[in-house]
């Protein structure tokens, strides 16, 4: 048997978990793994599992130098020790392995909840466990537990919006920065000082603002998830002023990220091709029910509950990780410009 390794370097690694929230959480998994090659035992007879509180053993495994023992601890249950029967530290733990955000009893703000992916986002969140203050301009849409009217190229209405929201929730983890769209679908000759106002105002300013505004409300665990787009990837003809918007709101979720390094506050872009099932292609086509539809003939889009998976994916990754952006398009779209359709 070679020198085992002090209780200490256990409690270290204890004390990484501790970092979780100090909400109601379901057990916790962890595995360890590297146990030394020369150590073999029973974890239920000659190991003494001596966790704060009490642990419950998921699986009693023959501990060899591969073996992995998974522990399962009550919610509150972070602190433990292990150690040989005979009194001695257990051997080197090297690899704790972390576990999924439980986002029961998170609190969130969605914009642009009243319709498409905003609102399958916060209905998900939801059906979580979430509790989710919903706005947009269409208030009486919202389903929301907490819903007001929120126009967030108003600064007034943000702010208002904000103060209601926080007020509801009690505070702040998750911020899905959703509210935006498109106008017009033609060369840019044809844009107007409106149309650009619109989509700047809306996807870049209004997303900006936002953010300011709950930045001061999150604590200790937060995440910003902003819905950008391919158009904020590469051109494609025709979008001028959405890409130029998409483009603005990728740079700004990379400055954010820069600025909130070192803050409990993860940021994330997701960046979906063409979704069905929202509205944004009546709006982007004023109206044009026939143009709209036109969009997603011959060709099986995304829907809003596959943005929603990747926004839950990045909400859920353990508290370590970030994930930085997601790309998600249709199989049969590789950019903004290039979609195979059936004749
Ligand atoms: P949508 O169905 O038109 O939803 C847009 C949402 O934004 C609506 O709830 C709308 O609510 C809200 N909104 C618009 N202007 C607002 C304002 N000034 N203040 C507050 N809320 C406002 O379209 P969607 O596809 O779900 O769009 C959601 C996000 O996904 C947008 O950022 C869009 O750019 C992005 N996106 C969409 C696609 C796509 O193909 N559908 C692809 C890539 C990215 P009210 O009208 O009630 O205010």
């Amino acid at each position: 048997m070679g020198r085992p390794a002090h209780p200490s370097v256990l409690w270290g690694l204890a004390s990484y978990q501790c970092r979780a929230p100090l909400r109601p959480k379901p057990p916790v998994t962890m595995a360890i793994t590297q146990i030394r090659a020369s150590t073999t035992a029973t974890m239920n007879s000659q190991w003494i599992v001596n966790p704060t509180p009490k642990a419950t053993i998921a699986k009693s495994a023959k501990i060899t130098s591969s073996s992995i023992v998974v522990l399962s601890f009550p919610p509150s249950g972070i602190a433990f020790r292990v150690r040989e029967g005979n009194g001695e530290a257990a051997n080197r733990v090297t690899h704790v392995k972390s576990r999924a955000v439980d986002l029961t009893g998170k609190r969130a703000i969605v914009t642009g909840a009243s319709s498409g992916i905003g609102r399958a986002t916060a209905r998900a969140l939801a059906a979580l466990g979430v509790r989710v203050a919903g706005g947009a301009r269409r208030a009486a849409r919202l389903e929301t537990e907490i819903a007001h009217e929120l126009d967030v190229t108003d600064p007034q209405s943000s702010a208002r919006f904000v103060d209601a929201a926080i007020d509801g929730l009690g505070g702040l983890d998750i911020l899905v920065n959703n509210a935006g769209g498109a106008l017009g679908r033609a060369p840019f000759d044809e844009s107007s000082d409106e149309d650009e106002a619109w989509v700047i105002g809306t996807n870049v300013a209004g997303l900006m603002r936002m953010t300011r505004l709950c930045l001061p409300h999150f604590a200790d665990w937060g995440h910003i998830v902003n819905i950008g787009s391919v158009a904020g990837r590469a051109a494609y003809e025709g979008g001028a002023s959405y890409i130029t918007a998409k483009f603005a709101e990728r740079g700004f979720t990379y400055a954010l990220r820069e600025d909130l390094l070192g803050r409990p506050i993860r940021v994330t872009t997701v960046d979906p091709g063409l979704v069905e099932g929202t509205e944004f292609s009546l709006v982007r086509f004023k109206g044009d029910e026939e143009k709209a539809a036109a969009v997603y003939r011959g060709v099986e889009p995304l829907q809003p509950s596959d943005v929603v998976d990747c926004i839950l994916f990045a909400l859920t990754r353990p508290w370590h990780v970030n994930v930085d952006e997601i790309v998600v398009k249709a199989r049969t779209q590789s950019s903004g410009a290039r979609i195979l359709r059936d004749e």
